[in-house]
């Protein structure tokens, strides 16, 4: 596997794996890799010639508030796994390489990155988008992977390739969960032994609401209402957002019908979860 910290270096690599046709993949994240990142990985492989990945905690999408600082790292760790899966083209550029001083650029996708999560987190989808614009100009891949996990996310990316005419195919891939069901992700590792039993109380409450939708309840209010009792359920969990919207808007339903999104987001102590179903 090719590392590549610069810019140039990278664009260079990537220009040399998509010629004569060849297809590239493109696995962006933050590090402290786990098993839902290795299925983007994998499902790179099997719809690419080439895979490159990135690991880039971006600054720009964490708040002064959060946990930037504090974010789980472990480089050796991440190489290793993605070495492992055939990863052939590996970006983790600085944080002065990809925001030189100077830097004042943003790319926004509005409305959206107010909505979910960039309703408590301002700011935040700006970052997500302007980093990943960037790296997909340095980068150039054919298709981008991206976990359903983070379902606003997915819409917000998907909007901005529609709207800036970006030639990368967006790839969608499901949950990874643990046997519990609790979402995997980076910053289960800030959780105690006694919030991580809690955890599950997310996925329990989104399982709850597809179970009486499968019943033939399709009002948002009742199935919200049923959801929001199973998470009260744990009582030290704190709800930040519980929606039931469209996946491509992020606006509310008026009846919930496969393929809508129910949406949570809540604190366990200083740690902010989130997880979805799709009906
Ligand atoms: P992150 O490192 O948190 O920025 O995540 C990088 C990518 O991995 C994003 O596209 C996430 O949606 C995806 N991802 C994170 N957790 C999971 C999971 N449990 N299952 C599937 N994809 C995930």
């Amino acid at each position: 596997m090719k590392i590549c910290q610069t810019i140039e270096e990278m664009h260079a690599a990537c220009r040399v794996a998509r010629s004569s046709g060849k297809r590239l993949g493109f696995v962006p994240t933050m590090g402290a890799l786990h098993e839902g990142h290795l299925s983007l990985v994998r499902a790179a492989k099997t719809n690419s010639d080439t895979v490159a990945a990135s690991i880039f905690v971006n600054p720009t999408q964490f708040s002064p508030t959060e946990d930037l600082a504090k974010y789980p790292r472990d480089f050796e760790s991440d190489r290793a796994l993605l070495g492992k899966e055939g990863v052939a083209l590996l970006f983790s550029p600085s944080v002065q390489e990809m925001y030189p001083t100077g830097a004042v650029t943003w790319v926004t996708v509005e409305g959206l990155s107010e909505k979910l999560d960039g309703k408590s987190r301002p700011g935040h989808f700006r970052g997500v988008t302007t980093v990943v614009a960037k790296l997909f100009h340095i980068l150039e891949p054919d298709a981008a992977f991206f976990g359903q996990k983070d379902a606003a996310q997915l819409a917000i990316i998907r909007r901005m390739v529609r709207d800036l005419n970006f030639p990368v195919e967006i790839i969608a891939c499901p949950i990874v969960r643990e046997k519990d069901g609790l979402a995997m992700s980076s910053r289960n590792a800030y959780l105690n032994a006694e919030q991580r039993g809690q955890a599950t109380v997310l996925c329990r409450s989104l399982t709850c609401v597809r179970q009486l939708w499968e019943t033939g309840e399709t009002g948002p209010d009742k199935l919200l209402t049923a959801g929001l009792k199973e998470l009260e359920k744990e009582k030290s969990v704190r709800v930040d957002y519980f929606e039931i919207i469209d996946p491509n808007s992020l606006n509310p339903v008026q009846k919930a019908e496969k393929g809508t999104l129910i949406a949570i987001a809540a604190w366990l102590g200083a740690t902010r979860l989130i997880d979805n179903i799709l009906l």
